[in-house]
């Protein structure tokens, strides 16, 4: 059993349905237990040019779990959950009904590009950063640090979004 902190993000479709959705399909996976959710978090999308309002605003929130799948496995079973939800890759950092990342996976290190661990941009991006403060305060990235002590920890870039726990159980 290894601990694995997952990173949610929607939207396009019905986004906190999609996110609520993503933490039952987590829980559902064979060898896979969530064990607690963030509160879920609302920002202005990220495109390769930076923020753009135009696009529609992101709803995120982050879910630690304990896996008994390799890392691999776990990103090959996120890629179908977001394929189930009606997941279309088209541009770098395209619109989307659900994006689940691994953020970190214990304390392993990888670099391969079909799996790098830790996520190599969670540690500058506050819909990561704040959402996973609510699950872990005490958090470390390898390599980089608290995660309390980033500047994202403190972005006014996210907002809270109103909305029942995702999980039984649920830190918010
Ligand atoms: P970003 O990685 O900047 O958050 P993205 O989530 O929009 O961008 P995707 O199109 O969802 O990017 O994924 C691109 C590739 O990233 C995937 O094919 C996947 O194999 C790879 N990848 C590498 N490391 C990870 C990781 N830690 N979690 C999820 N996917 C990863
Ligand atoms: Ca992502
Ligand atoms: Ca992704």
């Amino acid at each position: 059993m290894s601990p694995a902190v997952i990173a949610l993000g929607s939207n396009l479709g019905d986004r906190e349905a999609n996110l609520r959705g993503a933490i039952a399909a987590l829980d559902a996976i064979e060898g896979v237990t969530v064990t607690a959710a963030s509160g879920i978090v609302e920002s202005n999308a990220v495109k390769p040019e930076g923020s753009d309002a135009a696009a529609p605003d992101y709803l995120n929130a982050v879910a630690l779990v304990q896996s008994e799948l390799p890392p691999q496995y776990l990103l090959d079973e996120l890629n179908r959950i977001e394929a189930a939800f009606g997941r279309v890759r088209e541009e770098p950092w395209g619109d989307r009904t659900l994006d689940l990342d691994i953020v970190a996976f214990g304390s392993l290190a990888s670099d391969s590009a079909r799996l790098t661990l830790p996520h190599p941009r969670a540690w500058e991006r506050p819909f990561v950063i704040v959402p996973w403060l609510q699950v872990d305060p005490d958090a470390l990235i390898p390599g980089v640090g608290r995660i309390a002590a980033l500047d994202a920890a403190t972005s006014s870039e996210v907002w809270p979004f109103d909305a029942a726990a995702l999980f039984e159980g649920a830190t918010r």
